[in-house]
């Protein structure tokens, strides 16, 4: 499994895939194995990396992981495979905004993927989370150009930095959820429901 994470690293490197920063799933490995963390969702699986790594954090974790890109998605089976986690990891092959979970809860949500999209990722998933579960959103600072645009940075950019700030607004206001914000890799927060339990 070591071997197959470190040709992750640089096949994500060769061809441009944005996987987490080490310190971040570091921290969201911890956080699986304190809180005795057993089921998650993740929202952009990408190759697989992170998917993997929070899957290998603790006793039984099963994960459903979402990725709309076909390449990728072929890579991430590839890789769950050779890591022998088949039998905990399910990869489906859908933008994320038409899959239907239905029945489904999780201990854990994590929002990765497209990031114009998170206050609707977290609007349509926030439902499927178990009582005191929590949603984890990586890349809350964008390459640390939240809070701190330049002027050469293309409208594309500018736009898509104003979604973030308008989801980090959204998490600061949702009367149902309390965020807690980490200065950690590109950037963390966790929301945890109001009404859950103390911790
Ligand atoms: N979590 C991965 C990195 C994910 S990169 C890791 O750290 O290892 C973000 C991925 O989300 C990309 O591969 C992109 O194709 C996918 N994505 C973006 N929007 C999506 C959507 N609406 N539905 C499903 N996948 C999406
Ligand atoms: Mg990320």
């Amino acid at each position: 499994m070591k071997e197959t994470i470190i040709e992750m690293e640089k096949y994500a490197k060769e061809y441009n895939v944005p996987i987490i920063e080490k310190d971040s799933i570091k921290f969201i490995m911890k956080y699986i194995k304190l809180n005795n963390v057993k089921s998650i969702l993740e929202i952009g699986t990408a190759i697989g990396y992170s998917g993997i790594l929070m899957t290998s954090a603790n006793e039984g974790v099963e994960l459903t992981t979402i990725e709309r890109d076909e390449k990728r998605y072929m890579e991430a089976v590839k890789n769950v495979k050779k890591c022998g986690l088949e039998h905990q990891i399910e990869v489906v092959f859908q933008d994320a905004l038409d899959v239907n979970l239905i029945g489904r809860s999780y201990d854990m949500i994590f929002i990765d993927a497209a990031k114009g999209q998170y206050i609707k990722f977290f609007e349509k998933f926030s439902h499927y989370l178990k009582p005191n579960g929590v949603i984890i959103t990586d890349n809350i600072k964008f390459h640390g150009l939240v809070g701190n645009r330049n002027a050469d940075m293309s409208k594309n950019l500018n736009s898509l930095v104003s979604k973030i700030e308008d989801y980090i607004e959204f998490l600061k206001t949702n009367k149902e959820f309390t965020t807690k914000f980490y200065d950690i890799g590109d950037g963390l927060s966790i929301s945890y429901r109001n009404n859950d339990e103390k911790r």
